[in-house]
């Protein structure tokens, strides 16, 4: 057979249908067993693996495979021999007898097995993230990456969207987090900013007419690593003009449940449920519920109105609530339910009361005796309980209650993985996150249009925004709004987030400016591709379903980086590095 073409068929497509022909594959030696008179090699493409078998007699070369050598066989597809074939492999009852090897490139020894077993570190398997990829987990992972992101294009693209692309350096935008620089050489001490999103840039191609726009968009936050996030990530992001919410909501359902059918191979029901943030919070304790299980926080003020027990009457009286979680049937020990207690106060809880319904339908509980007949009774009903069960309460603020009974009930009830899909909008979002000092913060960006003006200047605490997050299994997958589309109102909230006149000017003069040339209402959403990923692979975190992923510690084994760069070119930036950095760097080995 010629040497052209280097390969006629797919190692992991061959069949009984093609016992008899000549096949030239190519791919790596996945297992090798070599038993002296005869070589079998399970020989691995991109489409699988297939046996093929060796004579070295004949092959000489066949004594020389080692695992993961780049090899090209040609051979005859044959049966396998009756009671060989494997059941288990797609191709399992075929193998390849081969008549000719060429050693394409040979492998140094492995630093892991190229298998789907999970416990090799992963950091080494960042280092050599070239070979974790031919593992199947890897592999999968990145053919489900790809599969969903062509689905989102589709979706869109059928839907009349534009895709068009926004720069990656740009002027530092406010979006709460902090901003990835980038030194300009050509204007030494001027700095590019990576963007955080591409907000204000899609606000202006709906100033410039174009309607519907959607990206792929690479994002950038300066973010300590606290939790499952990662420096670059990457979102489906949209905006449409003379668009509401809902319309907004639906075209990002359509494209999500797009890529749940590519990924999973299910069609998500649509529309998706709704909750407002005021529910959520009272219902979960949470403004990302994880609706996957109930166990839902149940008000039992009015139970308790006018109580004799102090710890509930003095927390109503005090403007607070008491609610709780039916936990259901725990069957925890005392000391278990202790637990639960200091749980509660680490949860910022003065305390927590525990209440197990017995067989005969008393309360076993350290605060029974206090409560009267019908409030045990009303505890039963409001929390339609059955014997075993356990009822967990809180009497406090009402914010408190939420922020002790949410994590609480997560703790409780969450389930392990994600083979059930549970995702909820989480509507009406306040407009400005309160801090502890007072000071106000946009809750989602300052771009975001209040429901209100009136309220958003005179109560700006309580004002409602016309911003919503979508929510699956407990995670924030994304967050939209419809926009501030009339300059006036844009400055107002600059005035209410306490950014003087000046500083807006400086900072997103460019941006005001726009809005003064007929800017249409326009509205949009981001969702987060990587998570949204992790999920649907029920992967335990968005690295396992990035290609080239940084570590917790924002490093990339990988490249090495981030790296130190040489003096001619930090000069050339006009850069000088502290001397506390200089001095640390001389004693640090370049990569510690
Ligand atoms: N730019 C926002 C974000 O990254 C999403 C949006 O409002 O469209 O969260």
């Amino acid at each position: 057979m010629a040497k052209e073409p280097l390969r006629t068929d797919y190692a992991g497509e061959l069949s009984a249908a093609r016992i008899g022909d000549t096949v030239r594959l190519a791919g790596w030696v996945a297992k090798r067993r070599d038993h002296g008179g005869v070589v079998f090699v399970d020989l691995r493409d991109v489409k699988g693996i297939v046996q093929v078998v060796i004579d070295p007699d004949a092959i000489p070369a066949a004594h020389e495979l080692r695992m993961e050598y780049c090899i090209s066989v040609v051979g005859e597809v044959r049966a396998r021999m009756d009671g060989t074939e494997n059941p288990d492999m797609p191709t399992g009852a075929v193998e390849v007898g081969v008549a000719e090897v060429t050693i394409l490139s040979a492998s140094d020894p492995l630093p892991f097995m190229i298998d789907d077993r999970a416990d090799t570190e992963e950091l080494i398997r960042l280092e050599y993230r070239y070979l974790d990829f031919r593992r199947p987990p890897m592999a999968a992972a990145l053919r489900a990456r790809g599969a969903a992101v062509h689905a989102m294009r589709t979706t869109m693209a059928e839907a009349g969207f534009l895709e068009v692309e926004t720069p990656t350096l740009i002027a530092s935008t406010p979006e709460g987090a902090r901003d990835m620089l980038v030194p300009s050489r050509l204007r030494q001490g001027d700095f590019y900013a990576l963007p955080q999103s591409p907000q204000l840039f899609k606000q202006l191609l709906m100033v410039g007419g174009v309607d519907r726009y959607y990206q792929i968009a690479r994002c950038y936050r300066d973010e300590d690593f606290r939790s499952d996030r990662q420096l670059e990530f990457t979102q489906l992001d949209i905006e449409g003009s003379f668009w509401t919410a809902a319309d907004v909501q639906a075209m990002i359902e359509k494209a999500v449940a797009a890529s749940v059918k590519a990924v999973r191979g299910v069609e998500l029901p649509i529309p998706l449920p709704k909750l407002t943030y005021a529910e959520a919070m009272d219902r979960f304790g949470s403004d990302k519920p994880d609706l996957r299980f109930g166990m839902e926080i149940v008000d039992v003020s009015s139970v308790f109105a006018g109580t004799e027990f102090k710890g509930f009457g003095g927390a109503l009286e005090s403007g607070g609530v008491v609610r709780g979680i039916n936990a259901g049937a725990l069957g925890f020990s005392r000391s278990g339910l202790d637990g639960l207690v200091s749980d509660a106060q680490a949860l910022g809880a003065k305390g927590l009361a525990w209440l197990v319904l017995e067989e005969d339908g008393t309360w076993r509980s350290p605060i029974a005796k206090f409560l009267s007949e019908a409030e045990l009774a009303g505890l039963v009903e409001r929390f339609d309980a059955r014997p075993g069960d356990t009822v967990l309460l809180v009497a406090d603020m009402a914010k408190v209650a939420g922020a002790v009974l949410g994590p609480i009930r997560l703790q409780l009830g969450k389930p392990e993985g994600h083979e059930h899909l549970a995702f909820t909008w989480v509507t009406d979002f306040p407009v400005f996150d309160v801090h502890d000092d007072g000071s106000l913060a946009p809750a989602h960006h300052p771009f975001t249009q209040p429901v209100s003006l009136d309220d958003m200047v005179e109560r700006p605490e309580t004002a409602i925004a016309q911003a919503y997050d979508l929510v699956l299994n407990g995670s924030e997958l994304g967050s939209g709004s419809v926009r501030i589309h009339d300059p006036e109102v844009q400055a107002k909230v600059f005035e209410v987030l306490g950014i003087s006149h000046e500083e807006a000017q400086s900072r997103f003069g460019w941006f005001i400016k726009a809005l003064r040339y007929g800017t249409p209402p326009h509205a949009g959403f981001a969702v987060g591709v990587d998570r949204l990923l992790a999920i649907l692979l029920e992967r335990d975190s968005i690295r396992d379903v990035i290609p080239f992923p940084k570590t917790q510690r924002g490093i990339d084994p990988l490249t090495a980086s981030p790296t130190r760069v040489t003096d001619l070119q930090l000069r050339e930036l006009g850069i000088d590095l502290r001397p506390e950095v200089k001095a640390r760097l001389t004693e640090q080995a370049p990569g510690d």
